[in-house]
């Protein structure tokens, strides 16, 4: 241990390297659920020879090495490893905007919406919004191929980023991609390293595309009197002719949280279900109308807003929600193909009953990808979250799979979601793809416990928990 501590600090200045209580706020991630190790070191690497400095040790020593952005993943793909090392992109966090080009180049620890506001100041926006785009980074988006609220207009992470610069596993700086619009040459390796999870290599340097910045929001709302009803109100707006720039849903449960939390009265205004719908652009006045009227002629209830009033219900969509102590709780993430979202909707609340569990829901609802929160009280003397809470999680994930859909639409998988990975990929395309990242990651030190790993000793789900 000593050795591989000495190597590691030779090659850092004091100021890279994070001692004492503070390497605290650099183990866990937001999960909430994934345990994390006591970690050999916690490193801040101020530059990019830093960066391969850190792999080239851990690759010499064979230690396991986490990259670690704000923290804010909700799978456990940051948690620190035990006995290995976390590398912090926190220092690396330049943006600099090519107006001209319409890019940015980022480094991976620069947050999102730090990205989005230089773009503005050029009349651009970097369109991917994770609503924890206040302090999530760019790294962290680009590992987990972030979504957002944005996202059902502009497309997600991977299609905003142009170009990456990844540090391998052994200290080797390789550049992928282009920085003009079109750029088709050789294997798309950018597009590999999108949504890896920190299993192949290092992001330390970004090119990313910039969109004309939104000209004037415009928003309405309608309110449903049943999930099945909110669903058929996406369906009319998806198929209204226009591109929405917001498509969001929240059920009951999420507006009474909400209210909990912020005194709204959004379950008395709304009903069962609330869908926000927003347009953006030089059209948005004319594009908003047509979809108000699309959905006044199928007899729902929309509701158009004032800018400052369609601004609070963004804001309280993005972080309106309070935590829930005193519950033990699963989020999940599936996507499903639109036609199927009614139907995944009404699976919700059918599986919360018959496992005997709460079950909320907000959902990306335009892009058919929803985050149900799982809850079940937490009983004194506790230790682990009852069995039926994780199979209602279970049977949530298979019925998204057996409706066509994915069991991670955005969040990625780390290792909260791998007990799922082979039911979606199937036993020979997960083969392969550890295949691919032995080719990247030959000694296996990077993200050892992430969604590749090779060990089934699941620290999260073990399949004897969740019965079939
Ligand atoms: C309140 C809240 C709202 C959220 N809303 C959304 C949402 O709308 N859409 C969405 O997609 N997600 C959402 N998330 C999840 C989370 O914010 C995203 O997954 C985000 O992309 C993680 O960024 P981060 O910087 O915090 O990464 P971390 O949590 O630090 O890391 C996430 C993963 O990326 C890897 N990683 C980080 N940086 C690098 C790098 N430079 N190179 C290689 N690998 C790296 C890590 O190893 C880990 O596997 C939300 C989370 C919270 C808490």
């Amino acid at each position: 241990v000593s050795a591989v501590l000495e190597d590691l600090l030779a090659g850092l200045a004091d100021d890279e390297v994070v001692r004492g209580p503070r390497t605290g706020a650099y183990l866990g991630d937001e999960s909430g659920i994934v345990p994390a190790g006591a970690p050999l070191a916690v490193v801040t690497p101020g530059s990019v020879a830093a960066v391969q400095h850190v792999a080239r040790v851990a690759s010499r020593h064979r230690t396991p090495l986490v990259v670690r952005g704000a923290g804010t993943g909700l799978s456990g793909g940051a948690v620190a490893p035990a006995g290995g090392i976390v590398l912090s992109t926190e220092r690396l966090d330049r943006v600099r905007i090519d107006p001209g080009d319409q890019v940015a180049e980022v480094g991976p620890g620069a947050i999102t919406d730090a990205v989005d506001r230089a773009a503005r100041a050029h009349g651009l926006m970097y369109a991917p919004d994770p609503a924890s785009s206040a302090r999530s980074t760019i790294g962290g988006n680009i590992a987990t191929g972030a979504g957002g609220l944005r996202c059902v207009k502009y497309g997600v992470t991977r299609d905003a980023v142009l170009g990456l610069e990844v540090v391998l596993a052994d200290g080797e700086l390789l550049s992928t991609g282009h920085r003009s619009v079109k750029g088709v040459t050789g294997l798309d390796l950018t597009a590999l390293f999108v949504g890896s999870e920190g299993a192949l290599g290092i992001v330390v340097g970004a090119t990313l595309r910039l969109v004309p910045a939104a000209v004037r929001e415009r928003t309405l709302v309608v309110s449903a009197s049943s999930l099945a009803e909110a669903g058929r109100a996406v369906e009319v707006v998806t198929s209204a002719g226009v591109r929405p720039s917001c498509l969001e849903l929240l059920d009951r449960g999420t507006l009474e949280n909400i209210d909990g939390n912020r005194g709204t009265d959004l379950a008395a205004r709304h009903g069962e279900a609330l869908v926000i719908v927003r347009t953006d652009g030089v059209g948005s006045g004319a594009e908003i109308a047509a979809i108000a009227a699309a959905l006044e002629a199928e007899g729902l209830d929309a509701e158009l807003l004032d800018d400052a009033e369609g601004d609070r219900y963004a804001e309280l969509r993005r972080t309106g929600r309070g935590s829930r102590p005193g519950m033990w709780k699963v989020g999940e993430d599936m996507a499903v193909p639109r036609s199927q979202l009614v139907a995944a909707l009404e699976a919700l609340h059918e599986i919360g009953r018959a496992y005997e569990v709460s079950v909320e829901v907000v959902a990306h609802a335009g892009d058919g990808n929803l985050h149900p929160l799982l809850s079940a009280p937490r009983l004194p003397g506790e230790t682990h979250p009852p069995t039926r809470l994780l199979a209602a999680a279970d049977a949530l994930v298979r019925r998204a799979l057996a409706l066509g859909g994915t069991l991670s639409g955005e969040h990625g998988i780390g290792s909260a979601k791998r007990p799922w990975l082979a039911d979606e990929l199937g036993e020979e395309q997960l083969a392969l793809q550890r295949r691919l990242k032995a080719v990247f990651d030959p000694l296996g030190i990077l993200a050892p416990d992430g969604f590749l790993a090779s060990d089934d000793a699941l620290r999260v789900l073990t399949r004897e928990q969740v019965p079939a």
